[in-house]
């Protein structure tokens, strides 16, 4: 990723929900152009997913687990093996909640592993954040918020803050030469810079100077908690377990239906929904039903298959 622009990839290792039969169980990489490499859950055979996609295990900096059933964390403890056959000696760090630390922390004892480098359980309870790397002044946070699942059960947010730059064509265009100057501000908006005067916006070339993902794990709706915390983000990975003629069966399981997906992106102002963690019961093209029953809502709908990638540029 590095080299190729400022920009964000997400792969779907896994789109599919506990029994994988035409779908894997939920994983998704991203990665940046600072090279920060963040998984978001981890369902069974996620190490071989990573490798068919040219991506090592060892290059993970941090495994993000929304709780501890299965279908998120199986993967797990083969995928710290193989970064340990790898040899691996830099820290990898595990956010989830406290039930799934415990779980992760005695898998590991259990089979008296040793990996050869250091685990560092990251308890996400409330709202809080982390720090991953930055690069050149850009910066990313990787943040959690309780969702509504039928136990203990936390969604991420990735939130990207972009260093303006300046591009040489659009300052040429303005009829500067390339700085470095000072811009003294002459009034809101308006700076004088070489002596001339300039629409600050002008000199700004990289917008939006922010973008951000969120990522639900499961949960039900209604869930205030999810809606106070995906507000205006650019990609929101929503589970979508089961179409609308199960709705009271998706609610008792604590999972939600494409249609209050794809109502909570509209209250929230999402920009792109992306619906995944689709019940094996739907074969196939049997699952562009849920994308259709979102899209009545919100047209800008994607459903997540098995190895699909999307790339975000601001
Ligand atoms: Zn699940
Ligand atoms: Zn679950």
């Amino acid at each position: 990723m590095r080299g190729r622009g400022r920009r964000v990839e997400i792969l779907v290792l896994g789109s599919g929900g506990a029994v994988p039969r035409v779908r894997r169980q939920p994983s998704i990489l991203v990665r940046d152009w600072m090279g920060n490499h963040v998984l978001l859950d981890a369902g069974e055979g996620v190490q071989m997913w990573l490798m068919k996609a040219g991506v090592s295990p060892s290059r993970l900096d941090i495994v993000a687990v929304t709780h501890p059933h299965g279908d998120h964390v199986n993967g797990l403890a083969g995928l710290l093996m193989t970064m340990s056959l790898e040899g691996r000696r830099r820290p990898l760090t595990i956010v989830s909640t406290r039930e799934t630390l415990e779980f992760v922390l005695e898998t590991l004892e259990a089979t008296e592993a040793r990996l050869g480098f250091k685990v560092e359980a990251l308890e996400a309870r409330g709202r809080s954040y982390t720090r991953l790397k930055s690069s050149g002044g850009d910066s990313v946070v990787l943040s959690w918020y309780p969702t509504c699942h039928s136990i203990e059960s936390v969604g991420f947010r990735l939130d990207w803050r972009l260093r303006p730059r300046i591009d040489p064509g659009r300052l040429a265009a303005l009829g500067l030469k390339p700085g470095p100057w000072i811009a003294r501000v002459v009034e809101e908006g308006e700076a004088l810079v070489e002596g001339r005067r300039v629409r600050l916006k002008d000199l700004a070339s990289t917008l939006p100077m922010s973008f951000s993902i969120a990522y639900t794990g499961d949960t039900m709706h209604p869930c205030p908690t999810i809606e106070e915390a995906v507000r205006g983000v650019d990609v929101l990975i929503h589970e979508a377990t089961l179409g609308g003629e199960y709705v009271d069966e998706a609610r008792a399981r604590g999972h939600s239906t494409p249609l209050q997906a794809a109502g909570l992106a509209l209250k929230s102002g999402v920009r792109l929904l992306v619906l995944y963690h689709v019940s094996g019961r739907y074969e196939g093209f049997e699952a562009r039903k849920l994308l259709f029953e979102a899209r009545r809502v919100f047209p800008k709908t994607l459903l997540a298959w098995d190895g699909m990638r999307l790339l975000l540029s601001p």
